[in-house]
């Protein structure tokens, strides 16, 4: 089976219906969460997502924190004005919609989380050291983590007593072993934070076990205004034309 997998749309319609659009080989579509928070248009990316034929949807930080399961002060000042602007936003059956989703999913030999294995919601899988202590916490060969809006592969090394960090490499897909742990991370739809503004995920064919990164460019300066139209905090727009 040919699956997107997609992370961190942060109700960035515009980069959302891009990725779903210009890919068009994909049987089923995994989301690892955080649909809202952010971006300009909440209630369009979750009606657009539960939509699709086959997907799987996890729940985020940002969405938990809309659905008020955890404080807003927890979050810097630009997110937390983004967060209460969302509440107000969403519609009920939206905000319903986001209060089932789970925070952590199995399929076949793949783990799904949004932030780790061991947090689900909240751990920044950021370095191969923290990358290596989560490695206890899945039974599956793989697990698929979003939430640092970063692309990252950590690899179980050989005698598996350390974890290595293998860059994504955009010449060529990963072929996956499943005798060696993997964390894999496909990036940021909505918020790519790696200098790269272009929409960050990730195909996945479940039976030949390859992994290739895509980036997809979209109308940034599109989404830009409509945050600012939603008078959403200017330094939020401005990050998305460089990447961070
Ligand atoms: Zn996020």
């Amino acid at each position: 089976m040919q699956v997107l997998v997609i992370s961190d749309i942060h109700a960035n319609f515009v980069a959302l219906d891009t990725v779903l659009t210009s890919l068009t080989d994909y049987e089923a579509v995994w989301f690892l969460g955080d649909l809202v928070g952010y971006g300009p248009q909440p209630n369009e990316c979750v009606e657009r997502l539960r939509a699709l034929p086959n997907v799987t949807c996890l729940v985020g930080n940002h969405d938990k924190a809309v659905l008020g399961e955890i404080d807003i002060n927890t979050f810097n000042h630009d997110a937390q004005t983004a967060l209460r602007w969302t509440r107000r936003q969403l519609a009920p059956a939206n905000l319903q919609f986001l209060a089932e989703l789970a925070p952590r999913a199995e399929i076949g030999q793949f783990t799904l989380v949004h932030a780790s294995p061991r947090q689900p919601v909240w751990e920044y899988v950021l370095d191969r050291s923290i990358a290596q202590e989560n490695l206890p916490y899945f039974t599956t060969p793989f697990c698929l983590v979003g939430h640092t809006h970063l692309p990252a592969v950590y690899v179980e090394s050989l005698n598996g007593d350390d974890c290595l960090d293998e860059p994504p490499d955009y010449a060529q897909p990963r072929l996956l072993q499943p005798n060696r742990k993997s964390i894999l991370n496909p990036g940021s739809v909505g918020q790519p934070r790696d200098n790269n503004p272009r929409a960050s995920c990730a195909l996945l064919d479940t039976d030949t076990l390859t992994w290739r990164y895509v980036r997809v460019p979209y109308d940034v300066s599109l989404t830009q205004q409509r945050m600012r139209e939603a008078h959403l905090p200017e330094r939020l727009a401005a990050r998305l034309a460089l990447g961070w």
